[in-house]
């Protein structure tokens, strides 16, 4: 292994792979090994059509092997129409058609010849289906998409994918890897749920790409907060995070992607793929970035965060909770209902789970402190009124919030800002309290709304129409939501990731966008602490105290300023 942290990886497809000759198999490995440090490769064997050979992939494996290199086996399960199969069907980027008797014959004879020649093989994340041809329709029969693909792809998991490779090689591990389009998964036969028992281990996608153009629209956060949500739904069986470099259009972007999976302590980091990296600057950046990120992980515990509750087979609020973690909040978001946590954070996904209103209940009841969105309050108000939850609801009306008013803080004002639209929320005085108001004119509405019930409480906080705006509210603002939703530490500002662990480290990285430049930026806790120290340069931080209120009373917090450069990466330590 070239790094303490983590394994270096590279996929090489089926094209590279049937093209390449041994001496440019042998200058293309000294680039990367040179730049980045080869620890394994997946070997592809197919890929839409291409099958490779099998003395070109004994080749290849043997090559690598010699410089000590783990070779595993790839597949991409697309298909061009192959004969037998039956014309005339639409499929996006030639996805199987799973009712095609050819096509399923094919997929499972490409499953086993990988396995005969491998003892690790990974799906690349075209394992779905989105076939609408005449069979599936006819297949579908009465159900839904969803539940025909759900039923079709368990199937397809177990009986052409695992189960033949197993009886060609009993010791071969299957790795399927998941997308970066969480949200999608369940529309196309992606099923984390059931195929947890299916396959031996995952990966998952961290291709974040350019967050403004790209087909998926993800949030930079999102190559953390999806290798969280995969861990946390396949505990220890995730095998690691898988970027490229597509429509990365500097070399910053292309790393943020390789930090933040590695932030999430992803077990591999998979560079896609080899052709790619050659004579490619961003692997030199690359290169010089892993020593960082390495050291900076030296010591860190497990990653820690505000639970977010994301049900399998859910969409809502897509990506929201990845814009608050570039507010700073660290999150970890899990398809499993947190209900010993103190505090988590539901938004319109959580409303998938038909148990949902009763979860919230007994967590707020027993003590538990709920932060729900508006998207999912306008999914569940009837039900949270009926239970009691809270008497708010929000309505179909928006509001222009061009000023913004902290209801406890005598100095709490800000005026004339850049106008973000909210959803309205309306309430009952006195019933419940608004810590957070917006408005124009003479009128406001609240954005975060304190319920009380039983020994917890449940707070509703409003979601711009564009979640973006999120980033335009002013930091005084949604420093109070912090405190909230971050009660012990948190960090100020926008455009910036904080990553904390168990052993108390935080890494914090401010990206490189919207013309970022250096900045101080105001780091909180409640803790009682001496400094902070900057664990690679060791600088040290003095700290001042801070009072804010909370409920009427004074509330303090030890406050340090930290210079943070964007594409900087730092790692600190608070000493008590
Ligand atoms: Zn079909």
């Amino acid at each position: 292994m070239h790094y303490k942290n983590f394994k270096t990886v590279v996929y090489i497809p089926a094209l590279t792979a049937s093209t390449i000759t041994p001496d440019k198999l042998e200058s293309d490995y000294e680039f990367i090994e040179k730049y980045i440090g080869l620890d394994k490769v997946y070997l592809e064997t197919h890929r839409d059509g291409i099958e490779v050979a099998k003395e070109k992939l004994l080749m290849i494996k043997s090559f690598l092997e010699g410089k000590g290199v783990t070779v595993s086996g790839g597949i991409t399960t697309v298909l061009p129409d192959i004969e037998g199969s039956i014309p005339g069907k639409r499929r996006l980027f030639n996805t199987v058609c799973y009712t095609d008797p050819a096509m399923r014959n094919r997929i499972k004879k490409i499953s086993e010849y990988a396995a005969g020649l491998f003892d690790e093989i990974i799906l690349d994340d075209f394992f779905f289906t989105n076939c609408t041809c005449s069979s599936c329709i006819r297949q579908k029969g009465n159900r839904d998409w969803v539940s025909f693909r759900r039923d079709l792809m368990n199937d397809v998991s177990s009986n052409l994918i695992v189960k033949p490779a197993k009886t060609v090689n009993p010791n071969v591990r299957m790795v399927v890897k998941y997308p970066n389009w969480r949200e999608s998964y369940h529309y196309t036969g992606y099923l984390p749920k059931d195929q947890q028992d299916i396959f031996d281990a995952t990966y998952t996608g961290t291709e974040t790409r350019s967050p403004k153009y790209a087909d998926q629209h993800l949030p930079e956060y999102l190559s953390y907060s999806l290798v969280r949500y995969v861990e946390n739904a396949w505990p220890g069986r995730n095998g690691g995070g898988w970027f490229d470099t597509y429509q990365c259009w500097s070399a910053d972007r292309y790393l943020e992607q390789m930090y933040l999976t590695a932030f999430a302590k992803a077990k591999e980091l998979m560079f896609f793929q080899w052709s790619d990296l050659i004579n490619n600057y961003f692997a030199g950046g690359a290169g010089i970035q892993l020593n960082l990120i390495d050291r900076l992980l030296d010591g860190t515990g497990n990653p820690t965060g505000i639970p977010v509750y994301i049900p399998y087979e859910s969409s809502g609020e897509n990506h929201l909770e990845m814009r608050l973690g570039m507010l700073g909040i660290p999150l970890d978001p899990t398809p499993v209902f947190p209900r010993n946590k103190k505090l988590a954070l539901f938004t319109e996904s959580s409303a998938s789970d038909s148990d949902i209103v009763i979860k919230l209940k007994e967590f707020v009841e027993t003590g538990g402190d709920a932060v729900i969105t508006t998207g999912l309050m306008r999914q569940l108000q009837a039900e949270l009124k009926q239970t009691g939850l809270t008497e708010a609801s929000v309505t179909s009306r928006k509001i222009n919030v061009t000023r913004y008013q902290i209801t406890d803080d005598l100095a709490g004002y800000t005026d004339d800002v850049k106008s973000v639209v909210f959803p309205e929320i309306v309430h009952g005085n006195n019933a419940s309290w608004s810590l957070i108001n917006g408005g124009e004119g003479d009128y406001h509405t609240t954005l975060l709304l304190q319920s009380n019930y039983g020994k917890g409480r449940l707070f509703i906080l409003s979601i711009p129409d564009n979640p973006s705006d999120i980033y335009r509210i002013p930091n005084q603002i949604t420093d109070e939501f912090k405190r909230i939703i971050s009660p012990d530490e948190y960090i100020s500002g926008s455009d910036l990731s904080m990553f904390t662990y168990d052993d108390g480290s935080m890494i914090v990285y401010r990206y490189v966008k919207n013309n970022q430049r250096p900045a101080r930026i105001s780091l909180f806790t409640t803790k009682d602490v001496k400094c902070l120290r900057d664990v690679i340069s060791g600088e040290i931080f003095e700290i001042s105290d801070h009072y804010f209120l909370e409920n009427r009373e004074k509330k303090r917090y030890s406050v340090t300023d930290i210079p943070l450069v964007p594409g900087v990466i730092r790692k600190f330590k608070w000493e008590y």
